[in-house]
Protein backbone atom coordinates (compact mmCIF):
# COMPACT_ATOMS: atom_id res chain seq x y z
CA UNK A 1 0.00 0.00 0.00
CA UNK A 2 1.98 3.10 -1.07
CA UNK A 3 -0.34 5.81 0.38
CA UNK A 4 0.68 7.20 3.48
CA UNK A 5 -2.78 8.05 5.16
CA UNK A 6 -3.85 4.62 4.12
CA UNK A 7 -0.69 3.25 5.93
CA UNK A 8 -1.95 5.24 9.19
CA UNK A 9 -5.24 3.93 8.93
CA UNK A 10 -3.52 0.21 8.69
CA UNK A 11 -2.17 0.77 11.67
CA UNK A 12 1.03 0.67 9.68
CA UNK A 13 2.72 4.12 10.67
CA UNK A 14 2.71 4.38 14.52
CA UNK A 15 0.45 7.86 14.86
CA UNK A 16 -1.56 8.71 17.77
CA UNK A 17 -5.08 8.50 17.20
CA UNK A 18 -7.52 11.46 18.66
CA UNK A 19 -10.51 10.44 17.15
CA UNK A 20 -11.90 7.53 15.31
CA UNK A 21 -14.99 6.00 13.98
CA UNK A 22 -16.19 3.57 11.16
CA UNK A 23 -15.80 6.04 8.66
CA UNK A 24 -13.03 8.52 9.85
CA UNK A 25 -9.94 8.84 11.98
CA UNK A 26 -8.37 12.18 13.35
CA UNK A 27 -4.23 12.76 14.06
CA UNK A 28 -1.98 15.65 14.46
CA UNK A 29 0.14 16.88 11.36
CA UNK A 30 3.41 15.72 11.42
CA UNK A 31 4.66 19.40 10.44
CA UNK A 32 2.34 21.55 12.17
CA UNK A 33 1.66 25.22 11.00
CA UNK A 34 -0.05 26.26 14.18
CA UNK A 35 -0.29 25.08 17.61
CA UNK A 36 -3.64 22.99 17.07
CA UNK A 37 -3.01 21.30 13.54
CA UNK A 38 -4.93 18.32 12.99
CA UNK A 39 -6.03 16.01 10.05
CA UNK A 40 -8.99 14.44 9.53
CA UNK A 41 -9.17 11.66 7.05
CA UNK A 42 -12.05 9.53 5.43
CA UNK A 43 -10.88 5.66 6.39
CA UNK A 44 -11.59 4.56 2.55
CA UNK A 45 -9.12 6.01 0.43
CA UNK A 46 -10.59 8.76 -1.52
CA UNK A 47 -7.82 10.37 -3.43
CA UNK A 48 -9.83 14.04 -3.43
CA UNK A 49 -12.28 16.15 -3.18
CA UNK A 50 -12.63 15.85 -7.07
CA UNK A 51 -13.48 12.41 -6.63
CA UNK A 52 -16.34 12.37 -4.17
CA UNK A 53 -19.73 10.55 -5.17
CA UNK A 54 -22.62 12.39 -4.95
CA UNK A 55 -24.72 9.30 -4.12
CA UNK A 56 -22.00 7.43 -1.52
CA UNK A 57 -19.99 10.43 -0.30
CA UNK A 58 -23.24 12.69 0.40
CA UNK A 59 -22.77 12.83 3.73
CA UNK A 60 -19.10 12.41 4.25
CA UNK A 61 -17.76 16.20 4.58
CA UNK A 62 -20.84 17.20 6.78
CA UNK A 63 -19.93 13.95 9.43
CA UNK A 64 -15.85 15.02 8.97
CA UNK A 65 -16.66 18.85 9.99
CA UNK A 66 -18.49 17.57 13.10
CA UNK A 67 -15.97 15.53 14.04
CA UNK A 68 -13.53 19.02 13.37
CA UNK A 69 -16.09 20.93 15.51
CA UNK A 70 -15.92 17.90 18.53
CA UNK A 71 -11.73 18.36 18.34
CA UNK A 72 -11.67 21.83 18.21
CA UNK A 73 -13.60 21.93 21.23
CA UNK A 74 -11.09 19.27 23.08
CA UNK A 75 -8.34 21.47 21.58
CA UNK A 76 -9.86 24.32 23.65
CA UNK A 77 -9.96 26.55 19.99
CA UNK A 78 -13.66 26.77 19.98
CA UNK A 79 -14.09 30.10 21.06
CA UNK A 80 -11.22 31.74 19.61
CA UNK A 81 -11.72 30.23 16.33
CA UNK A 82 -10.02 28.15 14.34
CA UNK A 83 -10.26 27.59 10.21
CA UNK A 84 -10.98 24.25 8.30
CA UNK A 85 -8.93 23.52 5.03
CA UNK A 86 -9.51 21.35 2.03
CA UNK A 87 -6.97 21.16 -0.45
CA UNK A 88 -7.25 19.41 -3.89
CA UNK A 89 -5.26 19.10 -6.68
CA UNK A 90 -1.79 20.37 -7.87
CA UNK A 91 -2.87 24.25 -7.54
CA UNK A 92 -5.05 23.74 -4.56
CA UNK A 93 -1.76 22.68 -2.54
CA UNK A 94 -2.67 19.22 -2.31
CA UNK A 95 0.05 17.37 -1.66
CA UNK A 96 -0.97 13.98 0.10
CA UNK A 97 -3.55 12.17 -2.62
CA UNK A 98 -6.01 10.90 -0.05
CA UNK A 99 -8.65 13.08 0.81
CA UNK A 100 -8.48 15.10 4.46
CA UNK A 101 -9.48 18.25 6.10
CA UNK A 102 -7.05 20.33 8.12
CA UNK A 103 -8.00 21.76 11.59
CA UNK A 104 -5.87 24.82 12.14
CA UNK A 105 -6.26 26.99 15.23
CA UNK A 106 -4.34 28.15 18.64
CA UNK A 107 -2.68 31.01 16.87
CA UNK A 108 -4.76 34.35 14.75
CA UNK A 109 -4.67 33.21 11.05
CA UNK A 110 -3.25 35.26 8.77
CA UNK A 111 -6.98 36.22 6.25
CA UNK A 112 -5.04 34.77 2.90
CA UNK A 113 -6.91 32.36 1.25
CA UNK A 114 -3.76 32.56 -1.29
P1 LIG B 1 -1.81 18.74 1.95
O1 LIG B 1 -0.64 19.61 1.66
O2 LIG B 1 -1.85 17.53 1.05
O3 LIG B 1 -3.12 19.47 2.02
O4 LIG B 1 -1.60 18.23 3.44
C1 LIG B 1 -0.94 17.05 3.76
C2 LIG B 1 -0.53 17.18 5.20
O5 LIG B 1 -0.19 15.90 5.68
C3 LIG B 1 0.70 18.07 5.40
O6 LIG B 1 0.36 19.14 6.27
C4 LIG B 1 1.73 17.13 6.01
O7 LIG B 1 2.52 17.74 7.00
C5 LIG B 1 0.88 16.00 6.56
N1 LIG B 1 1.55 14.72 6.56
C6 LIG B 1 2.22 14.16 5.52
N2 LIG B 1 2.71 12.96 5.86
C7 LIG B 1 2.32 12.74 7.14
C8 LIG B 1 2.52 11.64 8.05
O8 LIG B 1 3.14 10.63 7.73
N3 LIG B 1 1.98 11.76 9.28
C9 LIG B 1 1.27 12.86 9.67
N4 LIG B 1 0.79 12.88 10.91
N5 LIG B 1 1.05 13.91 8.83
C10 LIG B 1 1.58 13.85 7.59
ZN1 LIG C 1 -5.10 6.46 0.96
Amino acid sequence: MECIFCQIVAGEVPTEILYQDEEVIAFRDINPQAPTHLIIIPKRHIPSLTHLSEKADSSLIGHMVNVANQLAQKEGILESGYRLALNCGEWGGQLVPHLHMHLLGGRRLSGKLG
